[in-house]
């Protein structure tokens, strides 16, 4: 006997039901296998184009060695190094496996189904599937010029509420908050209301506005930073992330964590690349340099973007954009199609090395030209 895809749907919980799978970048091998093309580029999912630290690897293979034995669980040695970076206390740390696991940790711990959980449209896919998975309801807040409304996502805080994302700056728009009016709203939450701040691309951010919330943990005890190596520091790959909030939030986090969540060649890694400052600097310097030559093919073409505070910049086709997509994959050049993120006229571009940009933007260049 077997069971169709909609007998074992029926079984699963109400929000569960709901969900669709988190849809990644094409990998660059299926590109290949399913175009037939060759040299494929892939600017779909915002990692680190120069690659993870030399430093990194070197102690990624240097743990390999010991891949008998299970992980430090407490990640002792990561814990302490981010701890004397941030000027912290190594308690308010918790450990994921990506800063995704921390996010889901809050849904767990914390969000019951009759509970509500504020996040804005346009929003991080993550916020409405660990919202969801929790049978909770996800209260959508409309966005303000791509970014997030803080008035209305404060507005919408009610006494079911339990937890608000906030992505600073938010992937894929790449919009961002500033200090004051960050902080004026993780001020106004009342106390059974915790605060996620995601900052996935904190190290890349530039401008003078721009908040360091781990700062804050201290002053709120229902503010969660989230940080992740995935981006600047180049190891998306290994899943290592933390979140940083006051010591009695992290007691809480640690609960649901699954005792190894990281693994022992990620917290190696993760320590090394901590301490490879000159790694992030090149990195944040190619992202500028990049930026700048995407948006000045975009101005060239007459095309509308959203200013961007990320290592990414969404363009507007002004119509569905999937046929651009499509033109662009059988050009071997794979960019981040955001229909399921309500944006179905933009595409999200990763800014890459020099040389990927530059095959880009004739790919581009040659598609808006013949259309
Ligand atoms: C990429 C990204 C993350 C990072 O996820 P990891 O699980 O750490 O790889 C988190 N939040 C946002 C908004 C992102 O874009």
């Amino acid at each position: 006997m077997t069971a169709t895809v909609a007998d074992i749907l029926r079984l699963a919980t109400p929000g569960v039901q709901g969900l669709s799978p988190y849809q990644p970048g094409k990998p660059i091998e299926e590109l290949e296998r399913e175009y037939g093309v060759t040299g494929a580029i892939k600017l779909a999912s915002n990692e680190n184009p120069l690659g993870p630290s030399p430093r990194a690897l070197a102690a990624a293979r240097a743990a390999l060695a010991d891949i008998h034995r299970y992980p430090d669980g407490n990640g002792f040695v990561l814990k302490s190094a981010l701890a004397r970076k941030h000027g912290i206390a190594p308690e308010c740390i918790t450990l994921g496996n990506g800063s995704n696991d921390i996010l889901e940790f809050l849904a767990r711990a914390f969000v019951l189904p009759e509970n509500e959980v504020i996040f804005s449209e346009h929003a991080f896919a993550v916020y409405p599937i660990v919202t969801r998975a929790v049978d909770a309801k996800a209260v959508v807040i409309p966005a303000k010029n791509w970014g997030h409304d803080l008035a209305a996502m404060r507005a919408a805080v009610n006494a079911r509420t339990r937890l608000v994302f906030i992505a600073n700056p938010n992937n894929p728009t790449g919009t961002w908050l500033k200090a004051d009016e960050l902080e004026a709203f993780i001020g106004a939450m009342p106390a059974h209301v915790l605060v996620a701040v995601d900052e996935a691309y904190f190290e890349y951010v530039e401008e003078r506005e721009y908040p360091n919330t781990i700062g804050w943990t201290a002053k709120y005890p229902n503010l969660v930073t989230a940080r992740t190596f995935s981006k600047a520091y180049g190891l998306a790959g290994l899943r290592v992330g933390y979140g940083v909030s006051s010591p009695a939030v992290a007691d809480v986090l640690n609960r649901v964590r699954q005792p190894f969540n990281v693994n022992s060649v990620a917290l190696a890694a993760a320590t090394a690349a901590l301490e490879d400052t000159a790694h992030v600097a090149r990195a944040v310097q190619t992202n500028r340099d990049g930026m700048g030559q995407l948006i000045e093919a975009f101005t060239e073409l007459g095309l509308e973007y959203i200013p961007s505070a990320g290592n990414f910049i969404c363009v507007d086709f002004k119509r569905p954009a999937a046929a651009m997509y499509e033109a662009l994959l059988r050009q071997g050049v794979i960019v981040r199609p955001i229909a399921n993120y309500g944006m179905p006229n933009h595409l999200r571009i990763t800014v890459g090395l020099p040389e990927e940009n530059r095959r880009f933007i004739e790919a581009l260049r040659k598609i808006v030209r013949d259309r």
